[in-house]
């Protein structure tokens, strides 16, 4: 049964209109609702230009001059951008010869041009006539103006009944779906998040003032979308795909909605290739593979976002492109990332997604999805390996519950709805590595969650760390000690990525495992006995000089085959001559005296070789002759000074 509302039939047109015409068109729009009992409010609107406007069951019928201007205005907006100056004179004659068409068949019978039937198929037949320019980019246009003008005379529209702190109550939007897009006035947009049985919440994407009680929205028939592909790489954009680094606009025609269902299991391929982070305890303890999600979690201030760009500047030259999302971040910190991919050229093959803490929530909600439907476009369309980091997800969670709160869903745990699990289990599901006979690529997923005190069985970091397929555990305490990364080697797994390491990097990963728990149990037995035998304090030298290999500063990626020759030499415990705090001096100066000496070894291990007998006889002789003279020179140069 139509509600009470919808049995008015408003028409408003642009000169006065005699009641019984007015109600002769109304009796059709009340044949098509079903309103038996229809009233027929008739106004005159002379802004209209010419025709009218039909408010009827919910939609909005505009077959006024002014509404085919704003259409054609909008139209041209959105290609605005893909115009050259030459194209764009070409289409103000298309516009200008669609316009005199209009007016014609308006001013031929203002009212009802064409016979009333027009008003149930929606057609204006007012638009699209030949048009003497060739160029391509006007036909384009034109068959954009065509559709669009016809699918958009018709409107299912609805009214504000509330608005308050970004959400919007609305009634109407009858058959309005889930995550649908929203259109409010000018570029405000909102998503229909809670579908009820009178009204629709939605949220709004931007902030407006002039969204009150009594605003007309109408709905858009898709959910969001963004542009996407390789026409985003090198830039940093907001989450609905618009550019925020003032380099011009984005000139692609690309677009794919933010939702997208996951690749199906038979989709899939087993990971097997490996994808380098340059960060040495991590390749070698924790390795990722590409298509694997691994999660980065740890307090604040632990180096969680320098892991991240670290492993984003180390897919230089590796075919890997690079999507970092941030979210609910300072925009000061975000800027500085920025500045650091692009001083070391990483922007090259990198988008930066940005929903910064001052933007809303809407926005910081949608940002993972927008960027993870970019990455997709990469893999499903160019077969490309993509690396996602989403820093971070907390925050995510955070502003998903906010508007949660605000759309008065019932709270749960720590105040999180009840589908907090599935927000990030649909995101997460969405990377993985696309099956070879569908065209290849993949999308690897880093996460990061940001844990209070070191509780990672919290409510956010327990959901994560079920939903991927590994965890690197960053600890502040080890952080502050100086080693960093401060990766916790025990709480830090990966159940994917081995399968993807290289058969050399498996064999000193291995032994490095062994010694490094070895390590860990002597050091606490170590401080109650001051009396060691020979033997044990060799292994603790051993293990502490591992530990300084596994220190690295910030933004000093290592290739794989200088990461497996210092995993070797420190496993081996040749080191423990030297002073511990020169371990890492020691083994790059050692690196470029072995390149100059043996460069097909290294090579052949950057290429995934095996590391032979013979090559580790090769790196035993040199580092035996090396080593010596090493410490002679530093020693020389210590008494010198
Ligand atoms: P937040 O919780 O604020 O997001 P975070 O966990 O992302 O912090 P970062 O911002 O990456 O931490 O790093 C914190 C500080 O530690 C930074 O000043 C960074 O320069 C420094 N840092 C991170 N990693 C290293 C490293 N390997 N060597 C030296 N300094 C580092
Ligand atoms: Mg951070």
């Amino acid at each position: 049964m139509p509600d009470q509302t919808f049995r008015v039939i408003r028409i408003i047109s642009s000169v006065p209109l005699d009641e019984a015409k007015g109600r002769a068109i109304a009796a059709r729009f009340a044949e098509r609702f079903g309103i038996g009992d229809f009233e027929v409010h008739l106004e005159t609107d002379p802004a209209l230009i010419g025709g009218m406007v039909i408010f009827a069951g919910g939609f909005r019928y505009d077959y006024s001059i002014r509404g085919q201007l704003s259409r054609i205005a909008g139209s041209l907006k959105a290609h605005k951008s893909i115009l050259d100056t030459d194209s764009q004179d070409a289409v103000s004659d298309l516009i200008r010869h669609n316009l005199d068409d209009a007016l014609a068949s308006f001013q031929e019978n203002p009212l009802a041009p064409g016979g009333e039937d027009i008003f149930l198929t929606g057609e204006t037949g007012s638009v699209g006539e030949e048009v003497s320019s060739a160029q391509q980019v006007v036909d384009r246009l034109r068959e954009n103006l065509e559709t669009f003008t016809s699918a958009s005379t018709v409107d299912e529209i609805g009214q504000v009944i509330s608005y308050s702190d970004g959400v919007a109550m609305v009634r109407g939007l009858q058959n309005c779906r889930s995550n649908e897009l929203i259109q409010f006035t000018g570029q405000t947009s909102g998503i229909a998040m809670n579908l009820e049985e009178d009204r629709v919440g939605i949220v709004m994407l931007q902030q407006d003032e002039s969204i009150r009680e009594g605003v007309i929205c109408k709905r858009t028939g898709t959910t969001v979308q963004v542009p996407a592909g390789k026409a985003l790489l090198g830039r940093v954009v907001d989450p609905l795909g618009s550019p925020v680094d003032g380099l011009g606009p984005i000139v692609t025609e690309t677009r794919r909605p933010i939702e997208y269902p996951a690749l199906s299991i038979i989709d899939r391929q087993m990971i097997d290739q490996p994808l380098q982070t340059g960060i040495t305890a991590i390749d070698a303890m924790t390795p990722i593979g590409r298509g694997q999600r691994e999660l980065v979690i740890g307090d604040r201030q632990t180096g969680k976002t320098a892991l991240a760009i670290d492993t984003i500047l180390n897919q230089r030259d590796k075919q890997v492109y690079c999507i970092y999302v941030a979210i609910g971040q300072k925009m000061s910190t975000v800027a500085s990332v920025v500045s650091v991919l692009q001083t070391r050229g990483a922007m090259d093959y990198t988008t930066v997604v940005v929903a910064s803490a001052s933007a809303t929530a809407s926005l910081q909600y949608i940002a993972p999805y927008a960027g993870c439907a970019m990455a997709e476009e990469l893999m499903y369309t160019h077969g490309a390996d993509v690396l996602i980091v989403y820093d971070d997800l907390t925050k995510h969670a955070q502003a998903y519950r906010a508007i949660s709160l605000l759309l008065r869903r019932p709270p749960g745990r720590e105040a999180y709805p009840g589908d907090i699990f599935y927000l990030h289990a649909r995101l997460l599901e969405r990377s993985g590595r696309r099956h070879l006979r569908l065209g290849g690529g993949s999308i690897t997923a880093l996460p990061i969650v940001e844990t209070q005190s070191g509780d990672i069985a919290a409510y956010i970091p327990t959901n994560v760390i079920s939903i991927t397929d590994g965890q690197i555990y960053l600890e502040s305490e080890l952080f502050f000690s100086g080693q960093r990364p401060a990766i916790n080697v025990g709480l830090s797994v990966s159940r994917v990525g081995g399968a993807a390491q290289t058969k050399a990097m498996k064999k000193v990963a291995g032994p490095l495992r062994i010694n490094l728990a070895q390590y860990r149990s002597l050091e606490a037995f170590a401080q109650f006995s001051s009396e060691l035998d020979e033997d044990t304090r060799r292994q603790l030298k051993t293990g502490e000089r591992l530990m300084e290999t596994l220190k690295q500063p910030q933004y000093a990626p290592l290739a794989v085959d200088e990461q497996i020759i210092m995993l070797y030499l420190a496993n081996k415990g040749v080191l423990v001559d030297l002073d511990k705090e020169d371990t890492r001096t020691f083994l790059l100066d050692y690196l470029t005296y072995l390149s100059g000496r043996e460069p097909d070894l290294l090579a052949g291990l950057a290429g995934g070789g095996p590391f032979t007998e013979q090559d580790m006889l090769a790196v035993d002789q040199s580092v035996s002759e090396y080593l010596p003279r090493w410490i002679a020179e530093h020693e020389d140069y210590g008494t010198a000074v």
